[in-house]
């Protein structure tokens, strides 16, 4: 009896013990995020800006600013300045957004369902301050075989130093 006791007790420690370190490890994967208010994201942002990162917009094809860019460097999120993508994940998928092959980081992109306008879309949103970036395909070249289809609009660019 004594025995079993002490296993009950062994096992409700190492339970607890898991359970701390689980919530400890997952703290480490928490970012800072950026909440506003709409009327405190109607201040800071364009009205351009505010349609696209905070409703859903899409910009005009061929028109975004980095749709034919090609410079060295990192584009940030145009809400809150978060790294997205390189452009070494940079090419021209012939759509007239610009597209990346692939994320910076995993934990810098998050991804939605969106079935509005009648498709089955997945929504990309910046994990930082959950602004509104484009979409993702799975019709991307090598390796990821992904299209990140990004506004312009909701991207800053930071060229490498
Ligand atoms: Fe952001």
């Amino acid at each position: 009896m004594r025995k079993l006791l002490t296993l009950s007790l062994v096992i409700v420690a190492v339970t607890l013990f898991a359970g701390q370190t689980k919530q400890e490890s997952q703290k480490e994967f928490v970012m800072d995020k950026v909440e506003k208010s709409d009327q405190e994201w109607e201040t800071c942002l364009t009205p351009e800006e505010y349609q696209i990162l905070r409703e859903n917009g899409t910009e005009l094809a061929f028109t975004g600013e980095y749709y034919k860019h090609k410079e060295k460097g990192t584009y940030v999120c145009a809400g809150c300045g978060n790294d997205l993508f390189s452009s070494d994940t940079k090419y021209d998928s012939g759509s007239g957004w610009p597209a990346f092959f692939d994320a910076l980081d995993k934990t810098k992109v998050n991804t939605k369902s969106d079935i509005s306008y009648g498709m089955v879309r997945t929504e990309i949103t910046c994990a930082k301050c959950d602004s509104h970036l484009g979409h993702v395909f799975k019709d991307g070249p090598k390796p990821t075989g992904l299209r990140y289809c990004v506004n312009s609009v909701a991207l800053d660019f930071s060229p490498k130093k």
